[in-house]
């Protein structure tokens, strides 16, 4: 609480009280000024005013008081409620073993007993409750320093739990990808051997038609009885009909020989094999001393 000088401009704590209308108040350095000058009854009011203020202050403290009693009785409250609770509890056992030792139910008595020794066995920890209940309810500095100590754990515990969440968010997201990888590599496996087979498959029917064409050659080879370049060869082409000699030429598509001679005309006149067994000659008949000559192939 803070009441400032009446003075225009003067931010000074007003110690001084007169009984002018609307009993203003001045602070230590306005207050003569204003008497001088309206002549009236001052009163010093300071110590009243440290006490309003000593008093609003505490008022904070009035707070933390309140909140302490209301949660300290709520403690209490629950300490009573679990007690009455034992007591209660203990009390029908009792009971209990009473009748039941007078039914001589000794087995249902032995029950009781062992669970009475289990929960005397059970080791519980009163510096625990001790340090809950000073985070909890203490305000004294070691317990201030218990709460933020505890505060800290929490935090590093969250931010260790969220960093184990990202990890193993990241490893569910390798292994997908590890997963999507294989798949894919085996379908590249899968299609490389289909294409590979199909390779083999195509391979294997041209390597069909060289053989049946190597057949058909070695056949024509074997009808025309011919043997590459021999003195043998000569003889037997050159005892060929002129039209064995262009069935031979036709039959081994020497430089497009049916094409570009056109057989079927019986334009040719005369094929002639040189010495050296290494050519054919193909002469055109333009009369009969005169032949031009219109091709030669290399036979080897
Ligand atoms: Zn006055
Ligand atoms: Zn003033």
């Amino acid at each position: 609480m803070d009441i400032n000088c009446s003075f225009p401009m003067c931010l000074n704590k007003a110690y001084w009280q007169c009984n002018c209308p609307g009993c203003p108040k001045t602070c230590d350095l306005h207050v003569q000024t204003h008497r001088i000058k309206e002549k009236c009854l001052m009163k010093n009011i300071k110590s009243l005013y440290l006490a309003v203020k000593a008093r609003s202050n505490q008022n904070a403290l009035d707070t933390l008081k309140f909140d302490s009693i209301n949660l300290a009785q709520n403690i209490i409250k629950e300490v009573k409620s679990c007690l009455i609770g034992n007591l209660n509890i203990i009390s029908n056992e009792k009971q209990r073993i009473q009748m039941l030792t007078l039914s001589n139910n000794e087995s249902q008595v032995r029950a009781i007993l062992n669970w009475v020794a289990s929960i005397n066995g059970i080791k519980r920890n009163p510096k625990a409750f001790i340090s809950s209940l000073n985070m909890l309810l203490g305000i004294d500095k070691n317990s201030i320093e218990l709460l933020k100590e505890k505060e800290k754990q929490n935090i590093l515990n969250k931010k260790i739990k969220e960093d184990l969440q990202i990890s193993n968010y990241k490893i569910k997201k390798m292994e997908m990808e590890m997963a999507k990888l294989i798949i894919e590599n085996e379908n590249e496996k899968a299609k490389r051997n289909i294409d590979l087979a199909i390779y083999f498959a195509m391979t294997e029917k041209k390597f069909g038609k060289l053989n049946s064409n190597l057949e058909i050659a070695v056949k024509k080879l074997e009808e025309f009885k011919i043997i590459f370049p021999s003195s043998k060869f000569k003889k037997n082409f050159t005892c060929m009909t002129l039209e064995k000699k262009k069935d031979f030429l036709v039959n081994y598509d020497f430089e497009n020989f049916n094409k570009d001679f056109k057989v079927e005309e019986n334009e040719l006149v005369d094929i002639i094999l040189t010495k050296d067994l290494k050519y054919i000659f193909v002469c055109k008949a333009q009369s009969r001393l005169e032949k031009s000559l219109y091709a030669i192939f290399r036979y080897i």
